[in-house]
């Protein structure tokens, strides 16, 4: 069993100028493994400033509050040992990697996790199981990391990565965004299988309430100027289907 604590965490973007802009106003969350957890909120509200602070994203500062997974301080780890210590975000890695072929990209990302590298033996086997679930062709595997992947490309390869890292925490970043119906489908199944194994905490964040029709989230949170404002089960995802973010954001103010 994991748990992800987050604690009144505060964060500012670093502007080119140097200036500090404040964007988390104090959130609190804990994530279990083998939970489920929804942020939705409005665009701008700082859903990905959540998610990247939690990354270590250079461009963010930490002003206040604390990440801990199992009781152990993420915030002072590099990027890498946030991956090691089995935190899995999909926006680390880099947009595009030239001259890195996904089956190599995902056996050194294994490698680099586990300590080890994966007996060759399983190895391929479990990659092609992998891709075929999400239904990808499997040439996709000598294809040079993100280039020209398009965006259901893109998804599906996060979510290869994350059947194949089997992390202790995951974060999904608007993974719904760009997909067709089909593709949704897919990429949901595949998040679905990762959740039943009951060993991976997932924090899905989304604007959307689409992508959880497919994935029932067991919390919901509304996110709203920069703090979480409300929270409940899968039912408070049907109201904000029903209502929007609205009456949040008129009674949330601003984080600045
Ligand atoms: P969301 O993911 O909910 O749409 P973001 O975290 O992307 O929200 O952005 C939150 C706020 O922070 C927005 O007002 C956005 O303009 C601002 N912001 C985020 N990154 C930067 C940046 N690099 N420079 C300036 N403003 C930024
Ligand atoms: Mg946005
Ligand atoms: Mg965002």
């Amino acid at each position: 069993m994991s748990t992800l604590e987050i604690r009144d965490l505060q964060v500012s973007v670093k502007l080119p100028e140097g200036e500090l802009k404040p964007i988390l106003a104090g959130v609190d969350l804990i994530v279990k493994s083998g939970e489920t957890h929804a942020i939705m909120g409005p665009n701008g509200s700082g859903k990905s400033t959540l998610a990247y602070s939690i990354a270590g994203h250079p461009k963010y500062e930490i002003t206040g509050g604390s990440v801990t997974l199992d009781g152990v301080d993420v915030l002072e780890m590099s990027v890498d040992e946030r991956a090691r210590a089995g935190l899995f975000l999909a926006m680390q890695y880099p947009v595009e990697v030239p001259g890195v072929s996904v089956a190599n990209f995902l056996r050194t990302a294994k490698t680099a996790i586990d300590g080890e590298a994966p007996k060759l033996r399983t190895w391929g086997g479990e990659l092609r199981g992998a891709m075929e679930r999400l239904h990808m062709d499997p040439a996709f595997a000598q294809r040079n990391v993100n280039e020209g992947f398009s965006g259901g490309e893109k998804k599906r390869h996060e979510i290869v990565q994350l059947e194949l890292l089997k992390p202790k925490m995951a974060i999904l970043d608007e993974t719904d965004s760009g997909l067709d119906v089909d593709a949704l489908r897919v990429v949901s199944e595949g998040v679905n299988r990762v959740r039943d194994t009951g060993d991976t905490g997932l924090l899905l964040i989304t604007h959307y309430t689409r992508i959880l029709r497919y994935i029932k989230p067991d919390f919901v949170h509304v996110f709203v100027a920069g703090r979480i404002v409300e929270q409940g089960g899968p039912e408070l995802a049907d109201k904000l289907e029903e209502e929007g973010y609205e009456r949040y954001v008129a009674g949330a103010g601003s984080a600045r």
